[in-house]
């Protein structure tokens, strides 16, 4: 069965996003089958692996109780399928207070496609509304991505108390499955601090693995491809690649499936 992981933080412009596509397409490298859900209105993630404006999308899902295999793209990624999003999203926050069970409405559709994939990956938006919700009750663990910047650990207390009354109430099997350190430039003293905070705080589920800051990782979406299709040497690509070995060795699942 597939382990479903929620990359989230309410802060936004942390790296979520740049994480699913990448950390995505490269367990797709390591022949692993995953599915990406945007559950975004912004749609980073679905414009991120190209593809562009589709229906159904995870709207239909998520609010009008669509089955999810119906509204599964094919991207020509290797072993990667998306569950695109859409503008009309927005307006779930909203439309789903109305709807029973509406905390659970991800990880009910989930349940159909979970044997089909080995990793599924849930794009949240920044905020800890209905859809991040959604993606932390569908969840085995949380991924959170945090920027090596002044402000970093900012919000984090507020994150923190969200995944404990998940776990207490909703989805006691939620974990955190990882913190990741994004955007680290080793020329400042700042990152280094942030990266040793995070340590003390979060301990071994902090990754090995720190991301640069890199150009082509903020160039590669607007060519609809993930980093590794659009410059494999790059510093990005490199720290994604060994990003994926990480998650794969926490979970014992190096090489091939
Ligand atoms: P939001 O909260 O709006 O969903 P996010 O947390 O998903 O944002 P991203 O969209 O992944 O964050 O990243 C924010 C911006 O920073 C984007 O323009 C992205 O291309 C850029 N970016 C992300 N990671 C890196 C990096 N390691 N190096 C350089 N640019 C990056
Ligand atoms: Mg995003």
């Amino acid at each position: 069965m597939g382990k479903v992981i929620a990359v989230a933080n309410q802060k936004g412009g942390v790296g979520k996003t740049t994480t699913v596509i990448n950390l995505a397409a490269s367990l797709g490298v390591a022949e692993k089958r995953v599915l990406v859900v945007d559950i975004d209105p912004q749609a980073n993630a679905t414009s991120g692996v190209g593809i562009g404006k589709v229906k159904p999308s995870v709207y239909d899902v998520l609010v009008r109780g669509l089955q999810l295999g119906g509204a599964v793209v094919k991207t020509s990624i290797p072993f990667l399928e998306i569950v695109p999003s859409e503008i009309d999203l927005v307006g779930a926050e909203i439309e789903l207070v109305g709807i029973p069970r509406r905390e659970f409405r991800l990880r009910d559709a989930l349940v159909d496609v979970r044997d089909e994939y080995d990793y599924i990956l849930v794009d949240c938006p920044p905020s800890l509304g209905l859809l991040t919700l959604n993606g932390l009750v569908a969840a085995d663990g949380v991924l959170i991505p945090i920027q090596g910047e002044y402000y970093a650990m900012e919000g984090v207390g507020k994150l923190l108390g969200t995944i404990r009354l998940v776990q207490d109430s909703l989805n006691p099997r939620l974990r955190i499955e990882g913190v990741l350190l994004t955007m680290y430039d080793t020329r400042l003293n700042l990152c280094k601090q942030v990266l040793e905070e995070l340590r003390r705080y979060f301990g071994y589920k902090v990754y090995k693995t720190v991301i640069p800051r890199n150009v082509r990782l903020a160039e590669a979406p607007s060519f609809g491809k993930p980093v590794i299709m659009y410059d494999a040497l790059s510093k990005g690509a490199q720290a994604y690649l060994e990003l994926a070995k990480e998650v794969l060795s926490r979970d014992g699942k190096e090489g091939a499936r």
